[in-house]
């Protein structure tokens, strides 16, 4: 009996009640119902009730779950099953519930479906040059043997008798008559007398949807593409909700990316540095030549014209920039080593062959006379 109660109407609180003010409600009736100062029967029945209803409303995934599915959602006999999903959903892949700012109240929002969130892991070259990619999304789907209308084959959802199909009642509380959210049919009008069997009037089952998702050329870390309709079937054929895929992309070994431009380093190793040459650059096109001058220093960036990322909406295309890393030789054998000593006096002529240390060196002498 008591699992039939609406939780809203038990606390006497709107369906749009804040936290604290489900609080308060809980508080002042528990303080009128408590077996200690209440030896009534009733009333004992009736506090059993209110808890019942904190305990629901108070946490907020398990009020989502029951604005949701209604007793379904939370009832005490689907914790071990259908509630552990719920919360699970919640948490985790469905993290993220859009649009329900609010709109409680409204019967639009609490028939529409549920937006989702799917988060799509992508490679560098997949978001640089598009792609067409299959998720798979664990959803609520319109119930095929009701149609989604959670009635029993052949029957209907019928006008509720208590609000005579207005959604909302007028209850006595003292001199004032508040308007409120019927507790029978929980603001929807009707009520299914004979509910479907294969998705217990809810007009929607659990099932996996297998969609296509176009990614356009060009998209980037956090950008999130809409399919509408694509989220949960509403609540007995209310309004679908939306899906949203949220883009991730996966580290580069190679590359990094900012916005339209791509960064690499090119190591390159000393005689090249000095003598210049020509080294193969890696780009997301493929391989190209890049011309290396003489003389050129460790950390030196050379800027590569439209070998970056395509931009999203036309415009254009991002630059590639390579930054040169001049590496120092290891495993020398002794005639190496021998070789280098000699190349090291022979620098010692007169002419300056390290332009950046001399002048870095003149600074610093001028830093310790300065002190
Ligand atoms: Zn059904
Ligand atoms: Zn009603």
């Amino acid at each position: 009996m008591t699992q039939t109660k609406d939780y809203y109407a038990t606390l006497d609180v709107a369906r749009n009640a804040s936290g604290e003010e489900i609080k308060k409600a809980y508080r002042r009736l528990a303080m009128k119902l408590h077996p200690d100062r209440n030896p009534d029967a009733k009333a004992a029945e009736h506090f059993k009730e209110i808890n019942q209803a904190y305990e629901v409303l108070s946490d907020s995934k398990k009020r989502a779950a029951y604005d949701q599915f209604g007793h379904a959602g939370v009832d005490a006999s689907m914790h071990g099953n259908a509630g552990a999903a719920f919360s699970d959903i919640f948490g985790d892949i469905f993290g993220d519930i859009f649009g329900g700012g609010g709109g409680r109240a409204d019967q639009q929002a609490h028939m529409r479906g549920a937006d989702l969130r799917y988060n799509l892991s992508l490679s560098l070259e997949q978001a640089v040059h598009g792609t067409t990619i299959e998720i798979r999304v664990p959803t609520l789907v319109s119930c095929k043997t009701c149609l989604g209308s959670g009635a029993k084959k052949g029957s209907q959802p019928s006008s509720c008798r208590t609000c005579g199909g207005m959604g909302q009642v007028r209850i006595q509380q003292g001199f004032f008559s508040i308007q409120q959210t019927c507790p029978t049919c929980q603001g929807e009008g009707k009520v299914i007398s004979d509910p479907c069997l294969s998705c217990h009037g809810q007009g929607r089952v659990r099932d996996t949807k297998t969609l296509s998702v176009k990614v356009p050329a060009g998209i980037d870390n956090g950008d999130r593409i809409r399919l509408s309709g694509e989220g949960e079937a509403g609540h007995q054929s209310g309004p679908k909700g939306d899906l949203y895929v949220f883009i991730e992309i996966k580290p580069h070994s190679i590359f990094t990316r900012e916005g339209k431009d791509l960064y690499c380093d090119a190591p390159i190793n000393f005689t090249t540095a000095v003598m210049g040459g020509e080294i193969e650059i890696p780009t997301l096109g493929g391989e190209i030549k890049l011309k290396i001058p003489t003389e050129t220093q460790s950390g030196k960036m050379f800027r590569l014209k439209g070998k970056g990322v395509p931009a999203i909406r036309g415009g254009i295309q991002g630059d590639l920039f390579c930054k040169i890393v001049v590496e120092t030789p290891v495993n020398l054998t002794r005639r190496q080593k021998d070789l280098l000593l000699t190349f090291d006096r022979e620098l010692n002529d007169g002419q300056n062959h390290s332009p950046k240390s001399s002048s870095w060196f003149s600074s610093v002498k001028k830093f310790f006379e300065g002190l």
